[in-house]
């Protein structure tokens, strides 16, 4: 009889939000849809794709169209199916079996997910309260556990919160550990608090990138490691050689045509969150809802509160969808009504739950 590997026995697939809501505020996509005038592009380009042949296993034209919008070197720029594939890659390809790896929980849960399926012991250090990285507490778990691989998100999904940028190089420069250094917020954050043009100086760093927040194509499945010259080889040659399909980078390349669309759109999604957050503040002010609303530097807003049950709940059945983490509730930005709407929702559900 055949008996599943115990890693696999308890394994559930991945059940995120299907149901139908009139209002989605829980997955940190775009709320917005691509122009049409983008759209009318993408169908231009499909039209005259050539659908018997294999994919450019480089994606060449999507990861130069990347490296100009970024400004770093298109040869220094790997493309995956979202940068979940790539995070896939690394953990499996980058350490042997049983070496050891850091996350700093709460961080992004597919750190963990590929890092533990690709057998890697995983070192779990735990924010404090504040939900801040503890830069030290990092480097001296690195240095006296022989740590091979640190990955963290910047600015943090889910806290919201930012590492400085002097921080994160301090970290680079101080361990002999690979730093997986995930950016997939950092277009809603400061420019200049990116890694992306020092990253050839290090080499032991990847950054990824994505193109399903700021740049509004999460149904693409397209995201981006950047690494010096070593790295991107070692990457380009583990990777499945077709892993993007030509649609993608056909779809991906022409989206980095319109650089001024992309600065606009993130910029909108930046006033959006900006109005979520204060609306919130002041919503708390006046009912005390929630034990605290933590600094935002991205498209959602992280609240700390022990009703979170109740009030994801409650915001269900008024056909509003946020994420529930148990002690914390995370809200995206949305179009200024969907703000509006979760707000107003939350007011009442304040008055219902204090009764
Ligand atoms: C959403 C998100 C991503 C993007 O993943 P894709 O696979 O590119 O869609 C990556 N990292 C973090 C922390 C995220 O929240």
């Amino acid at each position: 009889m055949y008996k599943l590997n115990e890693k696999l026995v308890n394994m559930k697939p991945y059940d995120p939000i299907t149901e139908n809501y009139k209002i989605r505020l829980d997955a940190n996509e775009s709320y917005k849809n691509l122009p049409d005038f983008m759209i009318k592009r993408i169908q231009e380009l499909i039209g005259k794709m050539e659908f018997n042949r294999y994919p450019d296993p480089y994606a060449t034209e999507l990861c130069k169209g990347f490296a100009r919008y970024y400004n770093v070197d298109p040869a220094l720029v790997t493309a995956g199916n979202g940068s979940d594939e790539l995070i896939s890659i690394i953990t499996g390809s980058f350490l042997s079996s049983g070496e050891k790896m850091i996350v700093i929980s709460p961080d992004f849960s597919m750190y963990q997910f590929y890092g533990a399926l690709s057998e890697n012991d995983i070192i779990e250090i735990k924010k404090g309260d504040d939900l801040k990285v503890d830069v030290d507490e990092v480097i001296r778990t690195a240095k006296e556990n022989d740590v091979r691989l640190i990955c963290f998100s910047n600015p943090c999904n889910p806290t919201s919160l930012g590492v400085p940028r002097e921080e994160v190089i301090r970290l680079v420069e101080s361990v002999d550990s690979l730093i997986v250094l995930d950016e997939a917020y950092m277009d809603f954050w400061r420019k200049d608090q990116s890694l992306l043009d020092v990253v050839d100086k290090y080499d032991n760093l990847f950054i990824l990138r994505t193109c399903s927040k700021a740049l509004g194509l999460a149904a693409v499945r397209i995201g981006f490691a950047v690494g010096n010259k070593t790295l991107t080889d070692v990457l380009r040659a583990v990777k499945s050689p077709y892993n993007m399909n030509t649609v993608a980078q056909i779809i991906g390349t022409a989206l980095f045509e319109y650089p001024q669309h992309l600065d606009q759109s993130t910029q909108e999604i930046i006033d959006s969150r900006v109005s979520l957050e204060s609306m919130l503040r002041q919503m708390n002010q006046e009912t005390h809802l929630f034990e605290h609303i933590y600094e935002s530097n991205n498209n959602f807003v992280m609240i700390k509160t022990d009703l979170a049950n109740d009030i994801f709940e409650a915001l269900k059945k008024r056909s509003i969808a946020i994420r529930n983490f148990g002690r914390f509730l995370r809200i995206t930005a949305g179009y200024e009504e969907e703000n509006r709407a979760v707000v107003e929702a939350l007011r009442e559900v304040a008055g219902e739950l204090k009764k």
